[in-house]
């Protein structure tokens, strides 16, 4: 018989690590872009009985007995899936972004066939072709970039790459860049070379769930992304696409690339895009944008460069270069996680300096939304840290400013009191 214990009568050091955790997302200011927080109900069906089941397969094909029950739920993650975003096939079994993408690479690749992403340092994502991960290991990868003058993605070299190199994919997608990727045009592309334009989307579903930003499943013959960051659901991924890709797809998630789903995940990303599809989700995400909006531009008329100039979405860069030569995003970061704002430094175009010491900070405002701030808070969040990190040198004004952050945080607390029982 298993323990019908409490976790804390079980295990008193992990209790105590999740209540510690939970102290520290309470009383910060979060502001990294890929993170949120989920609600109580997505949570709960995460940590259900489904973790219990083995399900390989998919609905009504499974290689497993007992799977009624866990086929109803699939099935309904599967159409709320399809009917948030409009596609006509959807895959709801990625553990995460990153086997999403594996899943895609695996269903239309070849190894050393030719895929064209966007670079790193430019605003990509490792699995778009880091030479440290499996998709930099097995596929040949051509890049295109910024262009320098608007920091916006050269679609002219984007253009010509794909003509020079006929890739068999073209991927849009990033994690570090602030403007409306132009679908139009990479179809166009696409279409020219007879290639499959993959959108990944993994960073800003949320926001196309809630209308805030154009949806990219009309344009793109695939789809992947998470569903832990804007979108607000449980850490795990999935993929949209087409009736044509649907076949190959869901055979490259499995047997191809992963073991059983992970059905307690799958429960809890029915739940998530539940709570997408209501109305409150875009006013949401509206809410999201907004403030992103009102940092950046709050930021710019302090004197501070922000990459491409300013943000259509809920992320944008700082060049920390305006501010101090000599304060590295690394360093930056770090004191400003001391002082209760949380975020992370990140890698800005050209930037002199390695990925892991760089010379960017890179803020997100989907957490922040979901703590309760709106433009007023992220304007006034924007300013302090500009306060902060033009005196970082100075430990009685960051004293000073870091009283300001604990007394705007502890107004806007992810989890206030009322849940902090049922949460650990
Ligand atoms: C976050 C992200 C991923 C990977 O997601 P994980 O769940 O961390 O594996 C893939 N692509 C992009 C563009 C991302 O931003």
């Amino acid at each position: 018989m298993i323990s019908m214990k409490s976790l804390g009568e079980i295990d008193p050091e992990i209790e105590s690590l999740i209540t510690r955790d939970l102290a520290r997302q309470n009383s910060h200011i979060h502001l990294i872009a890929s993170e949120n927080f989920a609600s109580p109900a997505v949570m709960a069906a995460s940590s259900s009985i489904f973790t219990n089941k083995y399900a390989e397969g998919y609905p009504n094909k499974r290689y497993y007995e007992g799977c009624q029950i866990v086929d109803e739920m699939e099935t309904l993650a599967i159409e709320r899936a399809k009917s948030l975003f409009g596609a006509a096939h959807a895959n709801v079994q990625p553990h995460s972004g990153s086997q999403a993408n594996m899943g895609v690479y695996l269903s239309l690749m070849e190894p050393g066939d030719t895929i064209l992403g966007m670079r790193l340092d430019q605003g990509g994502h490792l699995t778009h072709g880091s030479p440290v991960n499996f998709s930099g290991q097995y596929y040949n990868i051509v890049a295109y970039g910024l262009h320098p003058e608007t920091e916006r993605i050269d679609m002219d070299q984007v253009r010509t790459l794909a003509l020079e190199h006929r890739p068999k994919v073209v991927l849009a997608g990033y994690s570090a860049y602030s403007r409306h990727l132009d679908y139009e045009a990479f179809r166009a592309i696409a279409d020219e070379i007879g290639a499959v334009l993959l959108v990944d989307a993994a960073h800003f579903i949320g926001l196309v769930a809630g209308g805030s930003v154009p949806n990219p499943v009309p344009y793109a013959d695939i789809v992947t992304a998470t569903t832990h960051k804007a979108l607000r659901g449980p850490r795990g991924g999935m993929i949209l696409s087409s009736e044509e890709y649907a076949k190959v797809i869901d055979k490259a998630i499995f047997p191809g690339g992963q073991g059983g789903p992970i059905e307690n995940q799958v429960a809890a990303k029915a739940v998530a895009f539940r709570e997408a599809s209501r109305p409150e989700f875009s006013t949401y995400t509206d809410q999201i944008v907004a403030n992103a909006r009102a940092m950046a531009e709050h930021m710019v008329e302090a004197g501070v460069r922000i990459i491409s100039g300013g943000t259509d979405n809920h992320l944008f860069l700082m060049d920390l270069r305006s501010i101090d030569e000599d304060l590295s995003g690394r360093d930056a970061a770090k004191m400003l996680d001391q002082i209760g704002v949380t975020l992370n430094f990140n890698s800005i175009p050209d930037d002199p300096r390695k990925p892991f010491i760089t010379s960017g900070l890179r803020i997100g405002t989907p957490a922040m939304t979901t703590q309760g701030m709106t433009e007023a808070e992220a304007s006034e969040t924007a300013r302090l840290i500009v306060a902060a990190l033009r005196k970082h040198n100075d430990e009685s004004a960051l004293e000073s400013v870091g009283g300001e952050i604990a007394a705007l945080a502890s107004r806007f607390q992810p989890y206030p009191s009322e849940f902090a029982g049922h949460l650990s």
